[in-house]
């Protein structure tokens, strides 16, 4: 059980050693996983374990409740069990709860791949409502399910194809292109 004050990993830099720096990642990622769902019952992210059990890498996936904002986030995962809280979450900048209702637009559901869900994580400067839709990315029926608005999937086409722009790393460039490429192939797909 790995209890864990959110506080002491905000200030990590690029001079930080590496497992501390990806322990940093795996805490902020569950917090925004968890803020964005709305759920009030323990539900299952996109996040994968970071376990690598017998030097295979663990295929379960992060479950998180969300809490409530002066309770320590608990999380869990699908498969090995690794679980644990986060305190001092609330407010932080991974915290993505909706701070006000938004007008009601409808809402798609796309269902899209791992590799396309952490593409996804990794895009830097979306707006809070994208974030909100990336990291609620949901697990069930066997598939991830990334519920989002018509201007929110326009916003992350956009950012897609800006990053993909710019990065000089071909392999990242091949996985922004097929992300765009799957959303891109989604605005074709009616509304439910
Ligand atoms: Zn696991």
């Amino acid at each position: 059980m790995l209890v864990a004050d959110l506080h002491h990993f905000l200030d990590v830099g690029p001079e930080t050693p590496g497992p501390a720096r990806k322990l940093a990642e795996h805490l902020s990622a569950i917090v925004a996983a968890a803020s964005a769902g709305d759920a009030h019952i323990r539900w299952e992210t996109a996040l994968p374990c970071r376990r690598r059990p017998a030097n295979r890498a663990c295929l379960g996936r992060i479950t998180v409740a969300c809490a409530q904002p002066e309770q320590p986030i608990d999380w869990c995962c699908s498969h090995c069990g690794d679980h644990g809280t986060i305190s001092n979450w609330a407010a932080s900048i991974y915290d993505l709860r909706r701070q006000q209702l938004s007008a009601t637009e409808p809402v798609r559901d796309i269902v899209v791949d791992a590799a396309t869900a952490a593409v996804l994580r990794s895009l830097p400067f979306l707006d809070k409502d994208c974030q909100r839709a990336v990291f609620a990315i949901r697990a069930y029926d066997e598939s991830l399910h990334l519920a989002l608005t018509d201007t929110e999937l326009d916003e992350l086409i956009d950012a897609l194809a800006a990053e993909a722009n710019h990065e000089p790393n071909r392999r990242r460039q091949r996985q922004l292109d097929s992300a765009y490429d799957h959303l891109a192939a989604a605005t074709g797909q009616p509304r439910w």
